[in-house]
């Protein structure tokens, strides 16, 4: 079993004797936990208040932000070792997103931190009624491998900012990228309210069975019904950032070069291992010969003739999800790419046609560098087809005609809708991201990730004066005390017709 190893509070857990904690229910259940005195040791930090003035979360902030600037080479470099990742695509996804939800949460926390005043009844008219923004505690933040960086700091932003303590556990797939944010992050965080856990299934299991304020959890539907699972234990609330298959549907009328480039470029980005990448195309007979034309100049032009040679083409995270996407290349037919091979853990950009929807490519998420094309008549077909499977992630429509896209909007459901292009629709903090139904649960980006790590506190401060109004709703009741609690405090119907 892989020892459980370091954490940002300086000491390997199970060193820990998790010293000062006082005793409770939870704790006797936990102990003997190698990560128990570590949780312990976060919340009595978080318990000292020190996590919740803004200065303070705006400099462990900046500290963050430090530490992506000057480690940025270092990320590039592991995530090139972990996954060939292209320099381009690590720096866009990895440091520039993240930076931007650094930013964007810097420019607006004091603004977003304000208790927010919210309307009163008669009865309350001399009170305070406010929400406020408390942090949760202590939280868990996991992260999967293929955006090692960003999916992993990008939640803490928020989880900081709302001023809580926080346990990351970083991917174990990717073994650079772990090892460098294990050693590194840890001297730009406050150490007392800040760790970094490495940890594989075994440890990460036994990690779960600490209480948390707040669980963050990003990666497969399967590992997301274990976390919510342990977090039912102890009624901790969960985001669940999960996968599934994204369709993408191409109408017979749009440009189809352009589409052909958009689809391209969000399917084999990061060797097509990105949880909103388009998983596969519907689109008629006539537009798949017309697509396959334009894809398959496009790979030309994105990669070259020999895509393996390409800078600017990425290798697959694990020997277990290299087997995995070999054989799925049996759906369908191979019209563009097809090639593999084991040593580097290549699979070439790749497109088949004509898959049926029994094949095995459309029974599990892709999560590589493969593009079925799965024929249907027409949009109404395409819709059903998109209805009658699990609630994906996200849902593409490209076409020239604004009313298709609506349509398609219209009478689906997913987490996320991009209409004529994919990817885009993260790039902006202003959006919501996150799943429904088997896709996930909660959301996060810009004041959204704020809001997730925020414990939305209801909070009325009452004026001690004027007790006469109170007596109102003291016993001994009476009709007439019922009729004058009634209109001091009811909510009244608007536009509702009264005759008295
Ligand atoms: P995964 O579920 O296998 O692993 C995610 C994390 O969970 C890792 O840190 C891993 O160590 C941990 N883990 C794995 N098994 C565990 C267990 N039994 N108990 C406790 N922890 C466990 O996912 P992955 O392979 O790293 O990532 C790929 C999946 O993540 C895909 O399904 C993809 O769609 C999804 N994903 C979703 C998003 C999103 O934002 N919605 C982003 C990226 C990836």
């Amino acid at each position: 079993m892989q020892q459980p190893s370091g954490s940002g509070a300086g000491k390997a857990p199970e060193d820990d004797d998790g010293g000062g904690r006082k005793g409770s229910v939870d704790d006797d259940a936990t102990s003997g936990n190698p990560y128990a005195g570590l949780v312990s040791r976060l919340r009595a930090a978080w318990l000292s208040g020190k996590t919740r003035p803004m200065e303070y979360r705006v400099a462990q902030l900046e500290a963050l932000g430090r530490f992506l600037d000057e480690k940025k080479q270092e990320i590039l470099e592991a995530t090139k070792l972990d996954m060939g990742k292209p320099s381009f695509e690590a720096e866009f996804s990895e440091i520039i997103l993240c930076k931007n939800e650094l930013h964007e949460t810097l420019n607006n926390l004091s603004r977003w931190m304000k208790d927010e005043h919210v309307g009163k009844n008669s009865v309350t008219r001399w009170d305070s009624a406010f929400i406020r923004k408390d942090p949760y505690g202590v939280v868990l933040i996991i992260a999967p491998w293929n955006y090692p960086v960003n999916l992993l700091l990008g939640p803490l932003v928020g989880a900081i900012a709302a001023g809580n303590c926080v346990i990351i556990k970083p991917s174990e797939m990717t073994k650079n990228t772990e090892r460098l944010v294990a050693e590194a992050l840890p001297r730009y965080l406050d150490k007392d309210c800040f760790a970094v856990v490495t940890a594989g299934v075994q440890e990460t299991t036994r990690l779960l069975e600490n209480k948390f304020d707040y669980i963050f959890f990003t990666g497969s539907p399967s590992v997301g019904r274990i976390i919510m699972t342990a977090a039912a234990k102890h009624l901790t609330p969960v985001t669940l950032e999960l996968g599934g298959k994204n369709p993408c549907y191409v109408s017979d009328t749009c440009d189809v070069q352009n589409v052909a480039r958009r689809v391209a470029w969000g399917r084999f980005f990061n060797a097509g291992q990105t949880c909103i990448a388009p998983d596969y195309v519907l689109c008629s007979l006539e537009m798949q010969e017309k697509l396959l034309l334009a894809l398959s100049k496009t790979v030309a032009d994105f990669y070259g003739s020999s895509p393996q040679k390409s800078p600017d083409f990425g290798r697959i995270a694990g020997e277990k999800h290299f087997q995995r996407l070999q054989d799925l290349l049996c759906s369908g037919q191979v019209v563009i790419g097809g090639e593999t091979d084991e040593k580097e853990r290549y699979i070439a950009p790749t497109v088949l046609a004509d898959v049926h929807p029994s094949d095995p490519i459309m029974q599990e998420e892709i999560f590589g560098p493969i593009l079925p094309i799965v024929p249907v008549a027409n949009m109404d077909e395409a819709i059903d087809f998109i209805n009658s499977r699990e609630r994906p992630l996200v849902v593409y429509a490209f076409s020239s005609n604004d009313k298709v896209v609506n349509q398609v909007l219209e009478r689906t459901s997913s987490g996320g809708f991009c209409g004529n292009d994919t990817l885009m629709h993260v790039t902006l903090t202003s959006l919501p991201f996150g799943g429904i139904g088997s896709s996930g649960l909660g959301m996060y980006h810009g004041k959204f990730t704020f809001d997730t790590f925020s414990h939305h506190r209801a909070c009325l401060h009452r004026y001690m004066g004027r007790e006469t109004f109170n007596t109102l709703r003291y016993p001994p009741y009476t009709q007439q005390k019922l009729g004058m609690v009634r209109a001091a405090s009811e909510v009244k119907r608007k536009g509702a017709c009264t005759l008295l």
